[in-house]
């Protein structure tokens, strides 16, 4: 049977999110059926919603992939979880079986690796959302409603491929593992699984919202001698020394460009850079902080512009090397459990990432928050009947 429940639905690009009763259709072959419990908000919800991309853009759409819930029910021929296991959603998923998961390689599933235009299931190509007024015979016929991210969080009801879940500890923080599903594992991963800080290296993080202070995080856990944080916001350096960052830049505050500020203060450049602000001019700063010869840049940013790599090919004869990282690096299914143990057992602090926390129906409240820069992650409570 479809379920019918409240969700946030995004109508057009920048207009407030609505919140209204959809249709839930059950899961198919596949795929599960999972109650969000608590979900946060991302930057690239902030992106999509605002449809700088003309292409991505899809409404009525169901934003939302960084949360927490528990399953509800499952398609045919789901095994690895069940009704009542909390999971959290993966927005780049793991099929298992691919020329891709099967190698240590890449996290990129070539079946569910994250796509921002995917609006529609893989299994039918069609949708499990529905705008409803019709309740007879068990189905609805109205407005379909699209998928965003493999995921659709913003719900108290979403579908998920069975590729897209992650199975955890039920005594885990429920509230923290929502940090999980994208945010910290994805600025932790890019130190660990993509840089592969070393200790006693240096590092420099451009921006500094929940994605770059959990790469300061994931560099500090690995003994990082040094974490400048550049930010245009200053008060995000109170919030980053908890994560390590040791020195701050603003480069509102230089006359000169920030790489030249960063070379003075290292003696001739940093060992890695992160470029967490979805800027490409910031990416350009990012590359020029490193030390020529070994310096390592990861992008992790998405970049909403159609403009092309800011770098001249003759440049990387310097030996500086830019890499991209998505989902830190991580596979999801095979990965995240292990590092959600980790988190528990305090390598990686999860606690400063969540400022705020609102209840469902003040989703746009929550928004306005990450867009004026106030808040790292606010917590939304999505259902309302919490078992824990
Ligand atoms: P956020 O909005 O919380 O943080 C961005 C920070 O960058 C803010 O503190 C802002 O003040 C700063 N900033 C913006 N422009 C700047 C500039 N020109 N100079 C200096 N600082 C600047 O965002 P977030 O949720 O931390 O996400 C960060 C980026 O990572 C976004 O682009 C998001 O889409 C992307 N992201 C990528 C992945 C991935 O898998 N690669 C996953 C999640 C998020
Ligand atoms: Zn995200
Ligand atoms: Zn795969």
């Amino acid at each position: 049977m479809y379920v019918m429940h409240v969700a946030a639905v995004a109508w057009g690009p920048k207009e407030p999110l609505v919140i209204q009763e959809i249709c839930v259709d059950p899961p198919q072959k596949m795929e599960v059926r999972v109650k969000i419990l608590y979900s946060s908000i991302c930057h690239t919800d902030l992106g999509a919603w605002t449809g700088v991309n003309e292409a991505e853009r899809a409404f009525p759409r169901i934003l939302g992939h960084e949360a927490v819930g528990v399953v509800e029910s499952v398609g045919e021929g789901v095994k690895d979880v069940k009704e009542g296991d909390y999971v959290i959603p993966a927005f780049n998923g793991e099929c298992g079986e691919c020329r891709v998961c099967t190698k240590e390689e890449s996290n990129l599933c070539e079946r569910y690796k994250v796509d921002p235009m995917k609006r529609l299931m893989v299994s039918d190509g069609g949708t499990r959302f529905s705008t409803t007024t019709t309740k007879d015979g068990g189905s609805c016929q109205s407005q379909p409603i699209y998928h965003f991210l493999n995921t659709s969080t913003f719900t108290e009801y979403t579908v998920l491929d069975s590729a897209c879940i992650v199975k955890i500890d039920p005594n885990a923080p429920l509230k923290q593992m929502s940090l999980l599903s994208c945010g910290v594992s994805t600025g932790v991963g890019a130190a660990w699984n993509t840089a592969k800080v070393k200790e006693g290296k240096t590092t420099a993080v451009f921006g500094l919202g929940s994605v770059g202070l959990a790469v300061a995080e994931g560099a500090r856990a690995r003994g990082a001698s040094r974490i400048i944080g550049v930010d245009a916001n200053a008060s995000k350096f109170e919030k980053g020394k908890l994560m390590g960052v040791t020195d701050f830049v603003n480069p509102k505050d230089l006359t000169k460009p920030v790489h030249e500020r960063i070379q003075e203060l290292t003696g001739g450049g940093v060992d890695y850079s992160f470029e967490c602000t979805g800027n490409v001019d910031v990416l350009r700063e990012a590359f020029l902080s490193t030390h020529v010869g070994w310096g390592s840049t990861v992008l992790v940013g998405i970049y909403q512009t159609p403009r092309t790599l800011p770098l001249h090919p003759m440049e990387l004869f310097d030996g500086r090397t830019i890499t991209g990282s998505i989902f830190g690096g991580f596979k999801p299914k095979s990965q995240l459990p292990d590092f959600a143990k980790q988190c528990m057992k305090g390598v990686v602090k999860l606690e400063p990432f969540i400022t705020n926390e609102l209840p469902f129906e003040k989703i746009n409240d929550a928004f306005q928050l990450l867009r004026d820069g106030k808040s790292l992650r606010c917590l939304l409570q999505i259902s309302k009947f919490l078992k824990k």
